[in-house]
């Protein structure tokens, strides 16, 4: 089986929406097709669609001389293959998100051809009985839900994130992280603690603070009030740039610190966990460098330490690459989960309506042969732009 052609197309709610409230972006999409007739399929977030169009398409474009008439083999020889070309150019950023999506594309081909789901060929289910609580069944995926407010900071900000997770709990979501950005040290602390009230001991809390703090001291405060919370992880108290505030605030507070929605390869990870004492990382699987990568990062993090929980903020295209990791990985409690039932968003909905069904809080490990999601064509009629 041979790769044949590479296609992009676009898809979005349209040129009015609000990202804040979970509108979806124009979001550029890839499709692999074989000789064989059996095609691949993953997203590109957060690169401009036009970069993707210039990169991935005919044997003229950069992607298209690297993949057009290959053989479909397993997926690390051709991320090798990709990875290669960008020796002299290009080692982070968009490119490498290009060919993660590539890469996520690939594997659903692979599985495809060989007729088994994505997490078979990862390696089948590795998390083993003795560090999974007894009530945690091995065959699920536990998604969190990712909260987020039209307003950010103060009252209102705290009252609408708290409405939609007593909503998600409702609907039988098992795990929740809640947004407080842009916002005061006491709204942080405000939000958290309103949120835990809400939900009680038995489910999770997660805190996001995004990029909130530059100075260590007023993190470590923070930290210092969230720690009768049981928070799960409190993610990007500063920026990703340097590791060194990541290090000194890991040494004061118990909370595990989380960062990666924008790492790319494995190497990043390795820095923020080895000099950065981060101890929950989140590629996604597509930005990382590829299920190829994402499956590196696993492994790296396992002997040092930490957890791994797939970020993704965008849809259940991505989603659902995120789910297979997870059902492989055995250091993977959580993926995080973007729910359409909170954001204002016929696309997302639509596209998570047409994901893996989350049940009781949990996804069961999918069994279609390559990644499994299909694409509807209703979708691609009414949101198509490009
Ligand atoms: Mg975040």
């Amino acid at each position: 089986m041979k790769i044949e052609a590479l296609e992009v197309f676009v898809i979005g709610d349209g040129p009015q929406i609000d990202p804040d409230k979970g509108g979806i972006e124009p979001l550029a999409c890839v499709r692999v097709h074989t000789d064989a007739g059996l095609t691949g399929l993953a997203e590109v977030f957060r690169v401009p669609p036009g970069v993707v169009q210039a990169t991935v398409g005919g044997r003229e474009t950069h992607f298209g001389r690297q993949l057009i008439g290959q053989e479909v083999t397993h997926p690390e020889r051709l991320w090798q293959v990709m990875w290669d070309a960008f020796i002299h150019t290009n080692r982070r950023g968009w490119e490498i998100i290009i060919l993660g999506a590539l890469d996520v594309a690939i594997w659903d081909l692979y599985g495809q051809s060989l007729g088994q789901p994505v997490w078979q060929l990862l390696g089948g289910v590795q998390r083993g009985p003795f560090q999974t609580h007894a009530d945690t069944p091995q065959t699920y995926v536990t998604p969190y839900c990712t909260l987020v407010s039209d307003t950010w900071g103060g009252d209102a900000m705290i009252a609408q994130q708290a409405a939609r997770a007593e909503q998600l709990a409702a609907l039988g979501y098992r795990a929740f992280k809640v947004e407080p950005m842009m916002s005061t040290p006491r709204d942080v602390v405000e939000m958290a603690r309103t949120v835990r009230k809400l939900l009680g001991p038995k489910l999770t809390l997660m805190v996001d603070v995004g990029y909130l703090f530059n100075d260590v001291p007023t993190a470590v405060r923070v930290c210092r009030e969230l720690e009768d919370l049981d928070i799960f992880f409190f993610e990007t108290p500063f920026p990703v740039d340097a590791p060194g505030p990541y290090a000194q605030l890991a040494a004061k507070t118990s909370i595990p610190l989380a960062m990666g929605e924008h790492g790319v390869t494995r190497w990043e990870f390795l820095d923020m966990m080895e000099r950065g004492g981060v101890s929950v990382v989140q590629p996604y699987m597509t930005t990382c460098g590829g299920l190829t990568e994402a499956k590196r990062i696993v492994e790296l993090a396992q002997a040092r330490g930490a957890l791994v929980c797939p970020g993704n903020w965008s849809t259940q295209i991505l989603g659902s690459a995120s789910v297979h990791l997870a059902a492989w990985s055995p250091i993977t409690p959580f993926i995080e989960f973007a729910p359409a039932e909170v954001f204002e968003s016929p696309l997302r909905q639509g596209l998570q309506d047409a994901g893996f069904p989350v049940r009781d809080g949990r996804i069961a490990l999918p069994t279609k042969p390559g990644i499994g999601y299909v694409l509807p064509e209703e979708i691609l009629r009414d949101f198509r732009m490009e």
